[in-house]
């Protein structure tokens, strides 16, 4: 159990900007939480804008200091939204989208179709149709099936697509078995160690009106070791030498991917941006030096590391119970709902009373969500003080995957979510009401 009060022990994990102030009240973007609670209700999630651009900045920063061709592609799955999009645009980030929906909500935001990268193993037709039809930069290709679709519509159309193709390494990222991707037993992308890689290569060329730009490779997340990178970008750079002495093909573009760590509880440490950035860097010059090949344009595609910090999960205490000699839970009115997060993925997170930042926590406490699942806890042995009925508990580093993973179940109606900056808070998202959930019914 910490000696410190949750201010200085969770400053790792919370948001740039927050504070206690005068009475332990936590303070985020110059913002009241408890003002927060009372004019837009809980559960509510509050995401700082100062951290999601400084985070912006750090990566670009980082990463052109480098790779002077270095650009970035925020990957949407992780949250979207339009007011995030707007920052993104104005931070001079591209954006990275799974689907038709995440595709319509950038441009919502107003990003620029040429920055956008279309990712996915079931891209369905009529989703390669329409980001054909907006002109969306690139299209990773994924696979077989996808490649024959979008030669057979480029030709249709007599328009030109760039597009990279996923290669799954055949690495292993050391990570949750949900979320590894770089194995050659993965759903994703073409696997190299078959000669499946080389094959899609050679078909692409062949295709009048595809340009491949370059390969993509995406090893999974949250990689807290740099090293899978390291060891991803010899293996494609090898693959890529050995295209260029086969085939003529030499790339212009590359992805080490996304996947780069956040630091969700206090004793976790994610290496800094600079550190994956050195790293990478140093590998992608290391592999083009030794097989004589041009150093690509490199787009990484950070998505949980952008916004994650950036998030504040804030609820109530609705029930709290004693279990004699057994364990304490304090339910909130939140939980599987708006983070299927720790069930999913046992994610840990920590917990905080947010009205109390200055009280060193002195019981162990389960904060057990509102749904009706067992498995519906979102912090198994939380250091909390005593709580009362209606208190608010912060979960910080809720900005990633939280919202993106929502859903309605038990009906509850999805959280707003607020953006602070500057002592200001703007409402980006209501929160749902009892009538939105009649709407879709006919
Ligand atoms: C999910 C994903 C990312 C982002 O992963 P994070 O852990 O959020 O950084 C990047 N690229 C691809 C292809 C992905 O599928």
């Amino acid at each position: 159990m910490t000696n410190l009060p949750p201010i200085e022990a969770l400053s790792d994990v919370l948001p740039l900007t927050a504070h206690a102030d005068p009475d332990g009240v936590l303070e985020i973007g110059g913002c009241n939480v408890r003002d927060l609670a009372n004019e837009f209700g809980t559960p509510l999630y509050i995401y700082d804008e100062h951290t999601i651009r400084a985070t912006c900045r750090a990566y670009l920063r980082d990463y052109q200091a480098q790779l002077p061709g270095a650009r970035a592609h925020y990957a949407s799955k992780a949250w979207l939204s339009p007011a995030l999009t707007r920052i993104l645009v104005e931070e001079g980030f591209g954006l990275d989208v799974v689907s038709a929906g995440e595709l319509h909500v950038a441009l919502a935001g107003g990003m620029d179709p040429e920055q956008i990268g279309f990712h996915g193993n079931g891209k369905t037709r009529e989703e390669l149709e329409y980001a054909l039809d907006r002109g969306v930069g690139r299209i990773i290709v994924d696979n077989d099936d996808e490649l024959a679709v979008l030669d057979e519509l480029t030709r249709d159309r007599a328009s030109e697509q760039r597009i990279m193709l996923r290669i799954t390494p055949g690495v292993d990222a050391q990570t949750h078995a949900k979320t590894t991707t770089g194995l050659r037993d993965s759903k994703f992308g073409f696997p190299l160690p078959s000669g499946q890689a080389e094959a899609a290569l050679v078909r692409a060329l062949d295709a009048p009106f595809l340009d491949v730009t370059g390969f993509h490779i995406h090893l999974g997340s949250p990689l807290f070791n740099i090293q899978p990178y390291v060891d991803g970008i010899a293996t494609i750079s090898e693959f890529a030498a050995r295209m260029k002495q086969r085939h003529g093909y030499e790339w212009r573009e590359f992805s080490p991917g996304g996947g780069m760590a956040l630091t969700y509880t206090a004793d976790q440490v994610a290496p800094e941006t600079d550190r994956y950035a050195v790293e990478i860097a140093s590998a992608i010059d290391t592999a083009c030096d030794t097989h004589g090949l041009p150093i690509p344009d490199v787009h990484i595609e950070p998505g949980r590391s952008v916004v994650g910090r950036a998030g504040v999960a804030l609820y109530s205490v609705v029930s709290r119970k004693h279990i004699p000699e057994t364990r304490d839970y304090v339910t909130v009115d939140g939980g599987m709902a708006d983070n299927i997060r720790p069930a999913m993925y046992d994610s840990q997170y920590e917990a905080a009373a947010a009205e109390q930042m200055r009280i060193i926590p002195h019981i162990m406490v389960t904060v057990a969500g509102k749904f009706c699942e067992s498995g519906d806890v979102l912090v198994r042995d939380a250091h909390l003080p005593s709580l009362q009925l209606g208190e608010l508990i912060a979960i910080p580093a809720s900005g990633a995957y939280q919202i993106a993973m929502e859903s309605n179940y038990n009906l509850a109606l999805r959280p707003a979510i607020v953006m602070v900056n500057d002592g200001e808070a703007k409402l980006v998202r209501r929160r749902q009401t009892l009538d939105d959930l009649l709407q879709l019914e006919l």
